[in-house]
């Protein structure tokens, strides 16, 4: 039996025509700058992101705790939301390692962090408070695509405080393909963006910071700080260069998976979809506590793997097909008859 892991798009597995890929890099010492492989991988990410230089990293956390030390002094604040990975999921990194404290506020419904409420959170130039430098978006954040004008607002916002604004953008090319725009007409707003090959694009492992040389730089010394200075990382880097290069258009196919998926689930009783779903790849659904280990029980044992929780997240990617989502429905609405009986 096919097992169906909607848990998360990082459960995603690397396909031959990348392990060949892998397999046949061309590979170097990368902390000497002398990976084939890397450079070129780095090369494409600054492209696309339209910066002008990008440093490969083992994983998104890192990415984005680089580029919090490489903009921050300690003492110095940034400005996120309360659910973001970078301040919720990342173990305080910022805090624990760069002396950089967080300063969290709640994400608007549509993913955005009101630049009106951040603005009342900038530290005044007083030596009582912390110093106010980033601000932090995430695209998408929890599946939901931030707007491009929204964006172009929080750009013109931040260079009038003197703000650094930094992408977590772990998902970025699937709010740039549901969009129908190119990833850099989203990430030309932001002085730094991570990237994540290891979620719906498919590679195993990494993350690449893109910003200024400048800020690159420091990301570099930083990263080999952390111990992410890695040597032959073309074999991983390879796999990444595969994933940009075949697996970004396709991302439209989760979008549309989540769209079947979010149609089916949304008639059955019981189970109540949540809005944002599907804006991208993640459905939302939410039901009785009870109700929730029971199904997730059940479904299990049937091969379909979801997360616990009486709210969960629904993640479609490149394992999972149009015929798996008509499957997890059906027995959706096989358990929850069961239920009633
Ligand atoms: C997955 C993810 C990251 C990075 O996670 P890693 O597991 O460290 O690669 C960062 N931000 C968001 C929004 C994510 O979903």
């Amino acid at each position: 039996m096919k097992i169906i892991d909607l848990r998360s798009d990082t459960v995603t597995k690397p396909c031959d025509a990348m392990r060949n890929a892998m397999a046949a890099a061309e590979v170097g010492d990368d902390v000497y700058g002398e990976d084939p492989a890397v450079n070129r991988l780095e090369g494409i990410a600054a492209r696309i992101t339209g910066a002008e230089a990008a440093l490969f990293a083992p994983s998104g956390t890192q990415s984005n705790l680089l580029a919090l030390l490489a903009h921050c002094e300690r003492g110095d604040e940034y400005i996120v939301g309360q659910q973001a990975h970078t301040y919720r999921y990342e173990g305080g990194g910022a805090a624990v390692l760069g002396s950089i404290q967080p300063q969290p506020l709640d994400f608007e419904a549509d993913g955005s962090l009101s630049l009106e409420k951040v603005e009342g959170l900038i530290k005044p130039d007083d030596f009582h408070f912390a110093k106010t430098r980033v601000l932090c978006l995430e695209n998408t954040q929890g599946g939901k695509v931030l707007d491009l004008d929204y964006l172009g607002e929080a750009r013109k916002f931040t260079l009038k405080k003197g703000l650094a604004l930094h992408l977590d953008g772990a998902r970025v090319f699937n709010a740039a393909v549901a969009l129908g725009k190119e990833a850099r007409e989203i990430t030309e707003n932001f002085d730094s963006v991570s990237i994540c090959l290891s979620k719906g694009l498919g590679a195993p492992v990494g993350s690449l910071l893109c910003g200024s040389g400048a800020l690159i730089g420091r990301a570099r010394r930083w990263r080999k700080v952390l111990g992410g200075g890695m040597r032959q990382a073309g074999i991983l880097a390879a796999a990444g260069i595969h994933a940009l290069e075949n697996n970004v258009a396709r991302l439209s196919e989760d979008h549309e998976n989540a769209l079947a998926l979010r149609d089916g689930l949304s008639g059955i009783e019981g189970i109540r979809v949540e809005s944002g779903s599907a804006e991208t790849n993640m459905v939302f659904i939410s039901m009785q506590e009870e109700t929730a280990g029971a199904l997730e029980q059940y479904l299990h044992e049937r091969g379909i793997l979801i997360s616990s929780g009486k709210t969960v997240r629904l993640v479609t990617h490149l394992g999972v097909t149009r015929e798996d989502m008509d499957r997890v429905v059906q027995c959706v609405k096989g358990f929850l008859d069961k239920d009633e009986k």
